[in-house]
């Protein structure tokens, strides 16, 4: 990470925010919505300031958000979570993810992940010594193959880490192969991370969390966080939830990571997970309708996509217009056409990015007249 004149390299999220900004250019780079999410939400961070919840709340994270996060999992998974010995609040997915890998993962221990993954991954898994092992999922239905899991995983693995719904493909995992997961981590004594961020951003099928599988929950830390469900991206609530042992392990590195957070967020996202199924199924039917728009917008600029079953990005490959190298045709788009999207090969290790080249990742959590706006520059494009 670190460039010989000491200077850090950018993430590819950052970089490609940058260059937005610096051009002007309609960002459907980096995944974050452009409008607030409910107003219950952001009365209840601005009456937490006003009531003065703004010292250091409580290291595993405030009773009655841990309390709002175990009442969720029962409602959505049937799932029984002490909120005082089985969550904890963390600054984002992205901490709780650090500290659980950091907290488990020792020098030589293999963690397995699908790819393309979520750049924190490999970046974390290298932090903690690990050695990473990945499994491929193909353009453009993503289906993982259940030999090349079976054969990635082995004693030497210490975790299988899982996202779904996935980032950035969209794809929903199905059953079977969250089972297969379940079953080779008992076969291997290989503890699970699932980040579910994405869990009721789903539009096609159903979200599995593989804790509420048999046999998931003990060796299983579930990872989600309030960003994407609420918009509320820029807040940083995220949690971790999984047996009583697992996450006192994850609270120990966590405590001297960012020791708490976000004290008057936390009971909004309370609020938040308190909300009723309607919310949940309108944000999803209206994340639905956007990505309807995009994909219809990609396919008439003449890509070719994969139409994602959930989450906020549609992958479109570049090659049908012509264009086989999604990095050199990322940096010149937002001058070409004044959009800016992310290549999947950022989610891919650098050995393994030939079958990803021309491959482009396009957020859709965006106004409706955004999307329309940015389909309408891309098919100007040919
Ligand atoms: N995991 C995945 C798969 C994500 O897409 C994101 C958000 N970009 C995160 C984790 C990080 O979530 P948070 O912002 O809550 O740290
Ligand atoms: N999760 C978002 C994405 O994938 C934002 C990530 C980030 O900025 N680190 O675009």
């Amino acid at each position: 990470l670190l460039a010989p004149d000491g200077t850090v390299a950018a993430t590819v999220f950052a970089e490609m925010s940058a260059l937005a900004v610096a051009t002007g250019a309609i960002n459907l780079g980096q995944g974050f919505p452009d409008e607030d999410g409910p107003h219950e939400v952001l009365e209840a961070a601005r009456e937490a300031i006003s009531a003065g919840l703004n010292q250091y709340p409580p290291g595993p994270g405030m009773p009655v958000l841990r309390e709002a996060i175990a009442r969720h999992q029962a409602r959505w998974y049937g799932l029984s979570v002490d909120p005082g010995r089985e969550v904890l609040v963390t600054a984002g997915a992205t901490e709780a993810l650090a500290a659980t890998l950091l907290a488990f993962v020792d020098d030589g221990d293999e963690v397995v992940t699908f790819e393309p993954s979520y750049d924190a991954y490999a970046a974390v898994i290298a932090r903690a010594g690990g050695i990473h092992r990945t499994v491929p999922l193909r353009f453009p239905d993503w289906r993982p193959d259940h030999d090349e899991l079976r054969a990635a995983v082995t004693d030497r693995t210490r975790v299988i880490l899982v996202n779904t719904p996935h980032n950035p493909t969209g794809a929903v995992l199905d059953r079977g192969t969250l089972e297969l997961v379940v079953e080779l981590a008992h076969r291997h004594d290989a503890l699970i991370v699932t980040d579910e961020v994405y869990e009721h951003l789903v539009f096609d099928g159903a979200h599995t969390p593989i804790a509420a599988l048999p046999g998931g929950w003990d060796r299983t830390i579930s990872i989600s966080s309030g960003g994407k469900t609420f918009n509320t991206t820029g807040w940083k609530i995220g949690w971790a939830t999984g047996p009583a042992h697992l996450v006192t392990a994850v609270l120990a590195v966590k405590q001297y990571l960012t020791f708490v957070n976000g004290a008057p967020f936390q009971p909004a996202i309370a609020a938040g997970l308190d909300l009723p199924d309607r919310f949940f199924a309108d944000a999803a039917a209206t994340l639905a309708a956007k990505r309807d728009l995009l994909v219809s917008g990609l396919d008439a600029a003449g890509f070719a996509t994969s139409v994602p079953a959930a989450g906020y990005f549609v992958v479109a490959d570049a090659a049908a217009l012509g264009e086989a190298d999604a990095v050199a045709f990322c940096r010149d788009l937002p001058r070409r056409a004044g959009v800016v999207g992310v290549p999947i090969s950022a989610f891919v290790h650098p050995e393994r990015r030939d079958p990803v080249r021309s491959l482009v990742r396009f957020a859709f959590c965006k106004r409706r007249e955004v999307l329309e706006e940015a389909s309408a520059r891309l098919a100007a494009l040919s």
